[in-house]
């Protein structure tokens, strides 16, 4: 079916190109100082090839199917595709160039072809399938990983259609086509909308209170649009960060209603129409497969399981945290100098918001940054911090490999050591390549890759990457970090150790390959060792005294974690609320009109108790990006599953007797070990002694 792609193609990958042989270098580190920008198509074409030749193999080979010849035969295949395709997106977004951009155009279409190809194979389907019968019947004996493995392999034939008729494959692979091209429709028409409600501020004083930075800012915006002025530019969520600091009410409330009204003015940028279409179309697509509807199709590959699930977490949630948010905004209207509510009762309105919110911050904690960061220095933080709680939780040690050259000269490359009992010899276990700087040619936030994955089938040992974007200082200054950058850290590394500690057979499950509403778990689990007395007094000294951070510092910062979390867990529930109800709706129950999204997402804030005026949804509907532009449709509440599940496993740990090598040993064997070679919940419930509860979660955002 892509025969135009096979003849670009090159039949044989050039040997000089450094993909061509599994590195030599420890751990499979690809040879960064050997690979070009142009050594990644051919290679990554060349690896899609041989992975369908290899594929070819399996499906048409004449034996009977058996694990050997089949699981583990595609779990070997797809080796050169692997490793090229894995630093390829690897750079991608840390050290991007124009060509690399210009690769990924080329590939994106070619990669979901190649996947479909083999999700549709029905040789293939039809050997998986008769193993998964012999099991059935008791003539087949699987290793529990194995069997997980068939599950889900079944599972990814099911999803993709391989059971339908031909003639429903085709309205399948329509609709596929369509949600594609709707999506990125959504997306194009959001930003030209961003644009459009971009707010022009003529009159300096209206700006009153904004940072001379941001002036600046503004100013350069409005000249780049040739307008005179400053131009209050949107971000992606509802609450625009100028709103914490805008003192003049009637900006806030320009730059409130502006926002808020994104998607929904009429005329090219708007997406009520789109939306709509990809409501129905989804759900058109979920009842194809036999489910409901797409929150259904969603769940189902997740660990929640069922929509039901997911609304019964949401639904413990809402009423506590709206309960809290409004206790908030009885403080906020306390605050002098507020102005007047325009929300009745209430007494906020949303506009005013952050304003208040930040003067009660400052009032009550008064935590200065530029006061805080001399005692945060990153090689401390690092060091003393991050690897000192790995070292005692899982007796890892880390040593810096300055002979190993990353893709950028800001890498730096550690050898990770596993010390299995004191006094014993360490063994080497991977490489955490730490890549924590700003720069232009890297995208913003902070995430973790994997180069190598830890398998036993194919003897892999993991290495795998960290990106942050700290702003670099001046040659011979040191890194001074703020707060949230240090918890970054924790929880990156907390992604790294699920990928350095994976101990499985197979390579698709390795460390991180769990579900979406899963994965977050681990990394935030990592971020208590920041707050834990032990690690925080290690890493937290001033950089040039040696002094450590005042204790009333530590208090202060403890007691402002609370402070807010009914607005934002309010805030971020509304929009995960909104998902599910826009994914819950069979295709007759989308609304056909346009004039009857904003009600239909106002009727479903009030149905789930979460229309609280003064605290809208972080995203409404009409710029949800997240949902409709993106790969988070159902699945936008799974940060606050992730978290459910984070919250009990440090009450675990705070029940056991907290950092001790015992409970990191447990950790990690019952839970990082696994991967995704069993259901990730049995790993938890393993972990716990229990199902996960909610409560632990509702203390810790002060929400009981
Ligand atoms: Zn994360």
């Amino acid at each position: 079916m892509t025969s135009t792609h096979e003849t670009t193609a090159p039949a044989e990958l050039d040997p000089a190109n450094p993909f061509a042989a599994p590195s030599t270098l420890p751990y499979g580190l690809p040879d960064f100082a050997a690979i070009r920008e142009e050594h990644y198509e051919p290679a990554i074409l060349a690896g899609m090839a041989a992975h369908r030749a290899e594929v070819e193999a399996i499906a048409t080979n004449p034996e009977p199917a058996t694990v050997e010849n089949t699981l583990e035969a595609l779990e070997r295949a797809g080796q050169l595709l692997g490793r090229a395709a894995r630093a390829y997106y690897n750079q991608l977004p840390s050290d991007s160039t124009p060509g690399l951009e210009d690769v990924q155009e080329r590939l994106a279409p070619q990669f979901a072809a190649h996947q479909d190809a083999i999700n549709m194979d029905a040789r293939l389907h039809a050997r998986v399938r008769t193993l998964a019968d012999a099991a059935e019947a008791g003539d087949l004996d699987l290793e529990p990983d194995t069997a997980y493995l068939l599950e889900k392999l079944l599972t990814r034939f099911q999803r993709s259609g391989i059971e339908l008729s031909p003639q429903d494959q085709d309205t399948l692979r329509d609709l596929n086509a369509r949600i594609t091209s709707l999506e990125a429709s959504f997306g194009r028409k959001l930003l030209a909308g961003a644009n459009e409600a971009s707010v022009l501020v003529t009159d300096e004083a209206d700006l009153a209170g904004l940072s001379a930075d941001a002036r600046a800012g503004a100013r350069a915006a409005a000249e780049a649009r040739g307008q005179d002025g400053w131009l209050l530019e949107m971000q992606l969520f509802t609450h625009q960060n100028v709103l914490a600091s805008l003192e003049n009410p009637a900006t806030r409330e320009r730059v409130q209603a502006a926002s808020m009204a994104r998607g929904a003015t009429g005329g090219e940028t708007d997406t009520r129409e789109v939306l709509l279409e990809l409501a129905r179309l989804r759900a058109d697509h979920a009842q194809l497969l036999g489910y409901e509807h797409h929150a259904a199709y969603i769940a189902a590959d997740a660990t929640a399981g069922t929509t039901a699930a997911v609304n019964e977490m949401l639904g413990r949630l809402a009423p506590a945290a709206v309960a809290n948010a409004r206790r908030e905004a009885g403080e906020l209207a306390k605050v002098s100098g507020a102005p007047s509510g325009s929300d009745g009762a209430d007494g906020v309105a949303a506009a005013d918001w952050s304003y208040l919110n930040e003067a009660v911050r400052k009032e009550r904690f008064n935590l200065d940054d530029a006061a805080l960061r001399p005692y945060l220095e990153l090689g401390r933080v690092l060091h003393d911090g991050v690897f000192q709680a790995a070292g005692l939780l899982f007796g890892l040690s880390f040593t810096e490999r300055a002979d190993l050259p990353g893709y950028h000269p800001d890498v730096r490359v550690f050898e990770v050591f596993d010390s299995v009992e004191p006094g014993e010899p360490d063994t080497g276990l991977g490489l955490f390549l730490a890549d924590l700087y700003t720069r232009e040619s890297k995208r913003g936030g902070a995430w973790m890759d994997s180069l190598v994955v830890q398998s036993d089938l194919l003897g892999g040992k993991p290495v795998v990457v960290n990106n942050l974007n700290i702003v670099k200082p001046p040659a011979g200054e040191p890194t001074l970090l703020v707060w949230d950058e240090v918890t970054t850290l924790f929880h990156e590394f907390g992604h790294a150790l699920h990928g350095l500690l994976s101990d499985v057979r197979y390579p698709s499950q390795s460390g991180t390959s769990v579900p979406r509403d899963f994965v977050e778990y681990p990394s935030q689990v990592n971020e208590m060792w920041s707050w834990e007395p032990r690690i925080l007094k290690s890493f937290a000294v001033h950089h040039t005294t040696g002094e450590p951070m005042p204790a009333e510092w530590v208090d202060t910062m403890l007691a402002s974690r609370v402070w807010g979390e009914g607005f934002s867990t309010t805030e971020y529930l509304a929009a995960a609320l909104l998902d599910q109800a826009w994914h819950q709706l069979t295709p007759e129950q989308v609304p056909t009109s346009v004039d009857d999204v904003l009600p239909f997402e106002a009727a479903a804030l009030a149905a789930a108790g979460v229309d609280f005026a003064s605290v809208p949804p972080r995203y409404r509907s009409t710029y949800f990006n997240h949902i409709f532009g993106g790969g988070y449709s159902a699945g936008y509440y799974s940060y606050i599953w992730s978290e459910v599940l984070d919250a009990d496993t440090v009450q675990w740990y705070a029940e056991n007797g907290g950092l001790t090598r015992e409970n990191g040993e447990a950790f990690r064997r019952k839970l990082l070990a696994r991967g995704g070679s069993q259901d990730p919940l049995a790993s938890f419930e393993d972990l716990r002694g229990r199902a996960a509860e909610i409560t632990p979660l509702l203390e810790r955002r002060g929400l009981v």
